[in-house]
């Protein structure tokens, strides 16, 4: 009946199953253990009738022509720019840290000196790590690289990822570097936007072939045995001897058998105030105060107008597979031992020609949605 079958709906299964439904011509499954599709891409109106992100906010930026072109068959798009505030020392600063933020918090002499020496070393409108800034001998540079460290990066990262910024993979804040610049935007890329109509309807033009069946709340595992030796697949109780593309957890998939690996995940508070705005930006981040990270105020980058407006507060905490408070694997966790123990499970998954394995959770990598849409394609190209 299927040719394909691909577990998960986000943006790693929806490109895929889109690519083999529409240029091989192809039947194809999708299975999701969640009620919608989207993955963690999934938005909806609230009951207030404010489009929210159910799973944190998304903003798409990308450098990426193919991809911005490949998802503009499925949405129209509005501009828009991402600007982060912080709260800190009592006041907002932009973020990532840059030379306005240091006009706003250090004296007008200091903030002078400060920009001169970074501009001579560094260049005006180069990026610099936070970790890299810290190797800096200068003692002004030194001053204020421990001074964004410890306001910035420390206490928001422990918050985060439950340690120290040097104690997880430096891409990691490298995500955030210092701005030797003006530009008060999060993100520097040649596409900045916003789906028209949200990210949900994205996908339901990704998955609206008609050679493509979804099927929803359904544990790929209730359906399907997979033979952990051979890689040889029954989809209820009849073979399956098409391929599977899986794009949940590649730990859980191989039952845990080098270990399990660790993630982080995260609780939204979602609260809708009746007012017409709640914060001066989309997103500010609380390095210091509080047990959440970060407010992000949807209506701000919808553009949606209304009466009232939604918030959502992100608290991190330990993945726990056992709580379902818990058990949303939201961010692989990386340090050089848990990719170590990843690569193991890669090697082994290379023995099963039946199955690729793509996706945030299914490859442990921080991919961004444009990372993953690249990847998506680029695979499609070059297995199917
Ligand atoms: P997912 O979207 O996680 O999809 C995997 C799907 O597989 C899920 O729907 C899951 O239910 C399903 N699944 C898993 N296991 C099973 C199973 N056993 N049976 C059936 N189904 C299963 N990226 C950006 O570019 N910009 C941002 O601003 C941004 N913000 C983010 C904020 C947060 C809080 C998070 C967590 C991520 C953010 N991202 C952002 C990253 C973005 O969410 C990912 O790039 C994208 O979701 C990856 O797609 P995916 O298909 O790999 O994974
Ligand atoms: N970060 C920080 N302070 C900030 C913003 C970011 O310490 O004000 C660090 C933190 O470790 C975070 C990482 O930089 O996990 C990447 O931030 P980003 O905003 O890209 O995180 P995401 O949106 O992916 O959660």
């Amino acid at each position: 009946m299927f040719d394909y079958i691909i577990v998960g709906a986000g943006f790693a299964g929806s490109v895929i199953a889109e690519r083999i439904a529409s240029q091989l011509n192809k039947k194809v499954l999708v299975i999701d253990k969640r009620d919608h599709i989207g993955g963690n891409c999934y938005d909806h109106f609230d009951k207030n009738g404010i489009l929210i992100h159910r799973y944190g906010p998304h903003l798409f930026h990308t450098d990426n022509k193919r991809v911005f072109e490949y998802l503009s068959q499925f949405t129209g798009w509005l501009n828009y720019h991402h600007k982060v505030l912080a709260f800190v020392d009592g006041q907002n600063i932009p973020v990532p840290f840059n030379l306005n933020s240091i006009r706003l918090l250090f004296p007008d002499k200091q903030a002078s000196l400060l920009e001169e020496k970074l501009i001579a070393k560094f260049g005006y409108g180069k990026k610099v790590p936070i970790l890299e800034l810290r190797k800096e001998e200068d003692r002004d540079l030194k001053f204020l690289s421990d001074f964004i460290y410890e306001k910035v990066f420390a206490s928001y990262t422990s918050k985060q990822w439950g340690c120290k910024p040097e104690d997880i993979s430096p891409s990691v804040t490298a995500r955030v570097p210092v701005h030797i610049s003006r530009d008060d935007r999060y993100f520097q890329d040649r596409y900045q936007v916003i789906p028209e109509q949200g990210y949900t309807k994205i996908f339901e033009g990704l998955l609206a072939h008609n050679n493509i069946s979804l099927l929803l709340k359904t544990n790929y595992k209730e359906i399907m045995k997979i033979n952990p030796e051979s890689g040889k697949i029954k989809l209820l109780n009849s073979p399956f001897n098409g391929q599977l593309i899986f794009t949940g957890m590649i730990d859980e998939f191989f039952d845990f058998r080098f270990g399990q690996l660790p993630y982080r995940s995260l609780q939204f508070s979602l609260t809708n105030f009746a007012k017409k705005s709640y914060q001066p930006a989309t997103t500010v981040n609380y390095p210091n105060d509080y047990d959440f990270t970060r407010i992000t105020e949807f209506k701000k980058l919808t553009g949606q107008e209304s009466d009232t407006t939604t918030i959502v507060k992100e608290f991190p905490q330990d993945y726990d597979p056992n709580d379902p408070q818990k058990n949303v694997p939201y961010y692989p966790f990386f340090k050089h031992e848990n990719i170590e123990k990843y690569e193991q499970y890669k090697l082994h998954s290379l023995q099963f020609k039946n199955i690729s394995f793509v996706g945030r959770l299914a490859e442990f990598r921080y991919y961004d949605m444009d990372d993953i849409v690249e990847r998506a394609l680029k695979l499609f190209q070059s297995d199917f």
